[in-house]
């Protein structure tokens, strides 16, 4: 006999641990598997996302931020300290602690929307048949009118430099590591090379980023990304685009990285490599001969705009399907799914997902980029405010960079936005909300914002879309 759900979710990342509390919160009789295990044995909820990704990524940048400032920028402000000293253990254990006390927040949460948290594996059968092992081997027979994917993805290795777990690292091992490498080689100029090359660079690592495109940051806005560019390698980041790296050999000495760029053949001498070349989505073991569910030729699962995958009440959201590796776009796929199952309207907008980088300064973005807004034909308007004249940014000593808005010629809707300075991560998020809500610049323009703050910045690029702004010279 199969334990009857109305809903199971496999999975219980930010896409899947969502998707089960909203149905939880419908009144659905809801189960979770996920199959999560820590490197010490341990389990527990919230995939990725909080056991190696987002969170405790962030608690490191947290650390060493405040760290390179305390030895970089307080004497800035009169602040004198004696030499100031980094214990690596006490912030592993800092955001060891924070990365616990939130995967325990979703057992929590689960109990309170009395949605059944199974650890173990899921695999689907077809027929809302799902089969549940749990790690001490037990199997049992579970069966839902709707279930939902929810596998995530895991990070893309290289065939030629394979991970060895000590020497050539993924970003994982690289959150973890328990002394400050000397050299670092990362690969991948992209979001988490250029956050955890930040971390260990403000530790003291001498890194070194190896972009195989000539372009940096090719998803973001060419005057952003080329500005960004500049802040990262003032900072001491060496990065080097049109670096194609086809080699590596672990010695004595750490690893000897080669790689090719317009000029020939390169050797690099690291101690450590981190390979952040992108990730993939996962699905091993999730799927039994009778699923039915299609992959596309990269291994996501196929789903329409509503994430139905096709398969009469099977669903699949987050890392697993089309769309950014971004959690909060995962975690949105889990609410629409939850409520479309309920029988209620739902949607994601996937025209407005915000995209963050949160290294110092962060990077920012929403919407179109000016180069697809030029290639949209369409006309349209932009409007930048550099956090130069903004004077909450100075008094941080964070004036750096820039807001730049974009918005149709015709209509003046806001199409993008894109900001690299301090706090752009919380920044862009009003505009997130007015793209939603359909704002025009001007009604950016005719919102008030608070003196003196970083959003005041927002305020002004919006102005300048007009060549409104007060506190810059317009074009
Ligand atoms: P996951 O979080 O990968 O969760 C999937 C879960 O399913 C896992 O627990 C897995 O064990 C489980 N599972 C897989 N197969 C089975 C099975 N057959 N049975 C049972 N369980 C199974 N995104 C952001 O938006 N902001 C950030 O700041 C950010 N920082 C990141 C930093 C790093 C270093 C990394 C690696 C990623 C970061 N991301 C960030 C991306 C983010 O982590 C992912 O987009 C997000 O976790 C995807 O959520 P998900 O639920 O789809 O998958
Ligand atoms: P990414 O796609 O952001 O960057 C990978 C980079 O590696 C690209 O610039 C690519 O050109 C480069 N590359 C690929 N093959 C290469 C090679 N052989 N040699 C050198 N460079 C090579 O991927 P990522 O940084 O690994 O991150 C994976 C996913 O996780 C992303 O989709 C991202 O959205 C998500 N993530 C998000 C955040 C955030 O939201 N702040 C943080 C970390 C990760």
């Amino acid at each position: 006999m199969s334990e009857k759900y109305d809903v199971i979710v496999i999975g219980a990342g930010p896409a899947g641990y969502v998707a089960a509390i909203r149905a939880g919160q419908h009144g659905l009789k809801t189960a979770c598997i996920d199959k999560w295990k820590n490197y010490d044995g341990s389990t527990a909820f919230g995939g990725t996302c909080l056991n190696a990704g987002c969170i405790p990524s962030k608690a490191l940048l947290e650390s060493s931020e405040l760290y390179h400032r305390a030895r970089e920028e307080f004497s800035v402000h009169g602040i004198s300290t004696g030499e100031v000293s980094m214990d690596i253990g006490a912030m592993q254990k800092r955001k060891a602690g924070i990365v616990k006390q939130l995967t325990g927040g979703i057992t929590a949460l689960f109990k309170a929307n009395k949605v059944d948290g199974l650890q173990g594996s899921g695999e689907f059968l077809g027929d809302g048949k799902v089969r549940y092992v749990s790690h001490d081997g037990e199997e049992k027979m579970l069966e839902a009118e709707h279930v939902v994917l929810a596998t995530g993805s895991e990070p893309i290795e290289l065939k030629s430099i394979p991970f060895d777990e000590v020497n050539v690292v993924d970003s994982w091992r690289a959150l973890e590591f328990d002394a400050v490498p000397p050299r670092l080689g990362v690969i991948g100029g992209g979001v988490i090379g250029l956050e955890l090359g930040s971390v260990w660079k403000r530790l003291g690592s001498e890194v070194t980023v190896l972009e195989a495109m000539d372009d940096f940051l090719f998803m973001a806005d060419r005057q952003i990304a080329k500005d960004a560019l500049r802040q990262f390698k003032r900072q001491g980041l060496d990065i080097k685009l049109g670096a194609k790296v086809t080699a590596a050999e672990v010695g004595d000495s750490g690893v000897a990285l080669s790689y090719e760029d317009k000029t020939g053949t390169q050797q690099l001498q690291v101690d450590k490599v981190v390979v952040a070349v992108g990730r993939r989505p996962y699905t091993e073991g999730l799927l039994g001969a009778g699923a039915g569910i299609e992959l596309d030729e990269r291994g996501f699962i196929k789903v329409d705009e509503e994430c139905r995958t096709g398969v009469d009440g099977v669903w699949a959201v987050g890392d697993a399907v089309r769309g950014p590796m971004l959690a909060h776009k995962g975690s949105e796929e889990g609410v629409m799914v939850a409520d479309l199952i309920a029988g209620e309207v739902a949607e994601v907008n996937y025209a407005v997902i915000p995209s963050i980088i949160y290294t110092a300064p962060e990077v920012a973005w929403v919407g179109k980029t000016e180069e697809q807004a030029k290639e949209s034909g369409l006309p349209y308007k932009v409007g930048t405010f550099s956090f130069a004249a903004n004077g909450r940014a100075k008094g941080m000593e964070q004036a750096v960079g820039m807001v730049k808005i974009i918005a149709s010629a015709d209509d003046d809707l806001i199409i993008g936005a894109h900001i690299l300075g301090p706090m752009a991560g919380e920044l862009i998020g009003e505009i997130v909300l007015g793209m939603e809500f359909s704002a025009s610049a001007e009604d950016l323009q005719r919102t008030i914002h608070a003196h003196p703050t970083l959003s005041e910045a927002v305020h002004e690029a919006a102005l300048a879309v007009d060549n409104r702004a007060i506190h810059a010279i317009n074009k």
